[in-house]
């Protein structure tokens, strides 16, 4: 009763659906480009793309193409049989990233569980009984019991317990505290650490903590396991975040971008820890089907012709520099930052009533950590259709906090 009436208010209708997302009350029939229409036929700006999904915008025509071609023909006979596509895909993402080889599955947590199973396989291969992997406060590395275990939000553990065992949480940016850990904890085996935290409020690592940390993992010969999850795939800039400094991972996990909108995740493994995991050790029935590698393929291969990553850095910075000027001496605005088109607006109060008032002015955001508005764009964003979202954002922003607490 006391659900049917909230869902009443909120005006949503009665469902059968597990009631796990607080949704807005909107639906959309269709996109182009980075602009949707709902079902009443009003247009809106998408600056989210699907929380950092819809790399090409909505209804791309070449990936569309692609995606129907490839339907047409076959969309799955699993990995009893071997994949070309699959193949091909980890051959580009080798290519992009030089690292040596991939896994491929089907969303961010799947990546991540991967890379953590990876670890411990690499562990026990050097005789560490009970490896441990070395986390950050306030990360996101999924929902499954080992991600939301290595997640660095009590909200998204509370009531799953007990944990996954084998994480040790140190604060974000701050290396001398996992020099700590390496002095008392000899199971450590890897670190797991997102180069852009993305749910956490868009927080960016000091420019020489990776390169740093790259160091300290040779010496104590740890895994460093970066999740690109949010941050790959050209959203920074680059065509992976960790590629605005001169280190290479021994880990690297993908997913929300690689496949434009439909479900495909990598884990990638160089170096010291490339064959660690063998025929046995793990698997995805969907992981890697010829429809989702074909996604990630035409992805990749359009984001290549086009320059998307190159595109998305300048972008990125017109963005920035728009949302400095307007927005940086309006009292409440504590910090603008992010790279590329990963942006944080993070103001001194909750600010998750802007979603639904940016909604009704015919633009999509997204608020995450509580007080930070996320822009998470498509990579084809025009400057034309930057400018659009700073003219709706900002009068936005500056109204939500003149009009007093
Ligand atoms: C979204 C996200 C995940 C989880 O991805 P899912 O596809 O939702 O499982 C993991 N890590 C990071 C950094 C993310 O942003």
């Amino acid at each position: 009763m006391l659900r049917q009436l909230q869902r009443d208010l909120l005006g949503v209708s009665m469902s059968h659906l597990m009631n796990t997302y607080a949704r807005l009350s909107v639906s959309f029939t269709h996109g182009e480009g980075v602009w949707l229409w709902d079902t009443a036929g009003k247009r809106y700006l998408d600056a989210l793309s699907g929380i950092a999904v819809n790399t090409l915008g909505h209804a791309h025509p070449r990936f569309t193409a692609a995606l129907n071609a490839q339907i047409g023909k076959l969309i799955h006979v699993s990995n009893v049989y071997r994949i070309p596509e699959q193949e091909q895909l980890a051959d580009k993402l080798c290519e992009l990233s030089r690292m040596d080889e991939v896994f491929v599955c089907n969303s961010g947590c799947e990546a991540n569980e991967a890379a953590i199973k990876l670890a411990r396989m690499y562990g026990h291969k050097k005789g560490v009984e009970n490896p441990c992997i070395i986390v950050m406060e306030k990360a996101f590395h999924g929902r499954t019991l080992a991600t939301l275990s290595a997640t660095g939000n009590r909200k998204v553990q509370a009531g799953f317990e007990p944990l996954v065992k084998g994480f040790v949480r140190v604060p974000y940016n701050d290396l001398e505290a996992i020099r700590q850990v390496a002095e008392r904890n000899h199971d450590v085996v890897a670190v797991l650490v997102e180069p852009l935290q993305g749910e956490g409020g868009i927080r960016t690592l000091d420019i020489h903590y990776l390169e740093q940390l790259r160091e300290l993992c040779d010496q104590q010969d740890w895994l460093l396991m970066l999740d690109e999850v949010q941050c790959g795939i050209g959203r920074t800039g680059k065509w992976f975040a960790h590629q605005h400094t001169g280190m290479l991972p021994d880990v690297m996990t993908l997913a929300k971008g690689l496949g434009s909108g439909v479900p495909v995740g990598a884990c990638l493994a160089a170096g010291k820890a490339t064959g660690t995991l063998q025929p046995g050790n793990h698997g995805s029935t969907f992981g890697g089907n010829p429809l989702a590698c074909t996604a990630a393929l035409t992805t990749l291969s359009l984001m290549e012709q086009d320059k998307l990553p190159a595109h998305a850095a300048s972008i990125g910075e017109y963005l920035m520099a728009g949302l400095r000027k307007n927005l940086a001496a309006v009292p409440g605005v504590v910090d603008i930052r992010g790279q590329g088109l990963m942006i944080g607006i993070e103001l001194n109060k909750p600010c998750g009533a802007l979603v639904p008032q940016a909604l009704e002015q015919g633009l999509l955001i997204n608020v995450t950590a509580e007080n930070v508005i996320r822009l998470l764009p498509a990579l084809v964003f025009s400057q034309t259709e930057a400018q659009q979202l700073l003219d709706l954002l900002c009068p936005l922003v500056t109204n939500f906090l003149t009009q007093g607490a």
